[in-house]
């Protein structure tokens, strides 16, 4: 029986643990820190419950698929909800438009009494272009291992759908081309930052994560998304999978190109297949002990790392009218943003968009009448460029997102009981991800999807699962990676 060490208990590791686990293996994992989930974390205090990481969850057939390959169903687990408010964007002229969970038909209707006819019909056809996208993407790209630029030929196979969706051109040419509001246009604009990237640099193939998420919906757990990382946790326990925790890996040893043992801080255990959930960069700029490990980083570096986060937890009493599960106020010039997080000298957005997850859910609040506000803000890496370690900055850009919720007609001051504040810098802390950044690389450029480390390493025995390989950041994809990674290994020899 092989004996496999997985590096880090994030959602990427576990279930990928789960799987190999599943198929006969022995999974050891080994986390740095004292608690499972990665990124997918939670936050309590006083009764108020917040998720500090994802807040909407999308294709949970990835972790129903993981759940009925590894034992009992995942709804016997957790309660998958739909909101019934589920998104609300407002904009800097104050209009807004309130969506459903939901079914691009009617999200259109919404549109077009929103911002004119002409909206809905061109909603319908940027949705028509990401499910040709998705199509075109799932099997080949998302649902495989790739290696590099020759795995492109694998789409070539469809040559008229390419054309039709150009995926090298940028998400904000599509959106130029496509959508004549330019509310629905920011709207659209806004998916790039769900691969942690900026619109008029990531490719149009992002046009698939709209329909991804109203074709299939945009869900909420009941108690918060976390409770998805104590299930597959529990998954991983029931199945055997040993966890140490508070156990850091020092370095991945080799052998004539093999992988022979990892170091951690208080033992040196012998595996010859390490699955490494750790951020890319860190794997192969500080752990792989091997002379290719130079090379993948220098491929690494041609990729621009995705943007990081500025966290604002706020318990708040008294119920705010209008208020939607999932809250966006756009400021007036979106681009701005974008200029202070990816440009020569970047800067905390003076400006930002600004998102709130208000679940309407008894779990995740004291008493009926309070709430439980999760606010996250786009901002730059914490690097030598821009330094998150700051107190006197975390304070005031705070002060600053709640004086421009005001602005924006949210007025908290005076209903606020305590608050809780994450920076860029506190999540590297927290999850070992360099700069705090939230996926890994962007998808910032049309080559960024080629640039992403392969899920196989560079050495036999190495393979990389979660937001930092392919295919990507955000849960679903991290589920998808663990998937491949379990089909790269497959079932352990008797
Ligand atoms: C603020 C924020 C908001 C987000 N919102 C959403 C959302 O709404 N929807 C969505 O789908 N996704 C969202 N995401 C993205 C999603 O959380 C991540 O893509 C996903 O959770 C990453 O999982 P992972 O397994 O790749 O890695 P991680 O969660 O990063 O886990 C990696 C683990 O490895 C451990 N580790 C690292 N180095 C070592 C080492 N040397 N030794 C031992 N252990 C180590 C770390 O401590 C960590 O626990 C969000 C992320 C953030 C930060």
């Amino acid at each position: 029986m092989s004996h496999i060490v997985v590096i880090g208990a994030g959602m990427g590791g576990m279930s990928a643990a789960a799987r190999l686990q599943a198929l006969g293996h022995k999974v050891v994992v080994i986390e740095q820190s004292a608690q499972y989930g990665g990124k997918l974390a939670r936050y309590s205090k006083d009764g108020f419950v917040f998720d500090l990481g994802p807040s909407l969850f999308t294709i949970p057939s990835v972790y129903r698929d993981l759940f009925d390959r590894t034992g009992k169903p995942l709804d016997d687990a957790i309660e998958i909800t739909a909101p019934e408010r589920a998104f609300r964007y407002q904009f800097a002229d104050k209009t807004s438009v309130v969506l459903p969970a939901a079914d691009p038909g009617l999200i259109a209707v919404a549109f077009g009494k929103a911002f004119g006819s002409n909206a809905s019909s061109e909603w319908l056809q940027i949705i028509k272009k990401g499910a040709l996208a998705w199509q075109l993407t799932r099997t080949p790209i998302l649902e495989s291992p790739i290696t590099g630029l020759s795995d492109l030929l694998k789409l070539a196979k469809r040559p008229k759908d390419i054309f039709l969706i150009k995926p090298w051109q940028s998400l904000r040419k599509l959106g130029k081309r496509n959508i004549t509001d330019p509310r629905l246009q920011n709207i659209l604009d806004r998916y790039a930052t769900y691969t942690g990237s900026d619109p008029r640099k990531a490719p149009a193939a992002l046009v698939t994560i709209p329909y991804v998420e109203q074709v299939f919906g945009a869900w909420h757990i009941t108690g918060g998304i976390t409770k998805l990382a104590d299930v597959v946790y529990q998954r991983c326990v029931d199945l055997g999978v040993e966890f140490k925790f508070n156990t850091e890996i020092l370095a991945i040893n080799t052998d004539l190109d093999r992988v022979s043992s990892v170091t951690t801080n208080s033992e040196e255990i012998a595996t010859e297949i390490v699955v490494a959930n750790c951020d890319a960069s860190l794997l192969y700029g500080k752990l792989l002990q091997h002379k290719t490990a130079k090379l993948q980083l220098k491929k690494l570096k041609r990729t621009t790392p995705s943007l990081a986060g500025f966290i604002l937890l706020l318990a708040v009493s008294g119920k705010t009218p209008g208020i939607a599960h999932h809250n966006i106020w756009f400021p007036a010039d979106y681009d701005a943003e974008f200029d202070d997080i990816f440009g020569k000298s970047p800067k905390p957005v003076s400006d930002p968009a600004i998102y709130a997850c208000v679940p309407d859910d008894p779990q995740m609040r004291p008493e009926e009448n309070t709430e439980s506000w999760y606010i996250l803000v786009n901002a730059p890496r914490h690097d030598q460029k821009m330094n998150w370690g700051d107190q006197s900055l975390k304070n005031s850009y705070a002060e600053l997102i709640i004086q421009k919720l005001a602005d924006r007609g949210v007025n908290l001051q005076g209903r606020i009981k305590w608050q809780q504040v994450l920076t860029p810098a506190d999540l590297e802390a927290r999850y070992a991800a360099p700069g705090g950044s939230i996926y890994g690389s962007s998808s910032n450029g049309a080559a960024s999807a080629f640039l992403r480390p392969s899920n196989i390493g560079p050495v036999t025995g190495l393979y990389l699962v979660g937001g930092s390989s392919h295919p990507g950041g955000g849960l679903p994809l991290v589920g998808l990676s663990a998937r491949i990674v379990a089909q790269l290994i497959g079932k352990a020899k008797k």
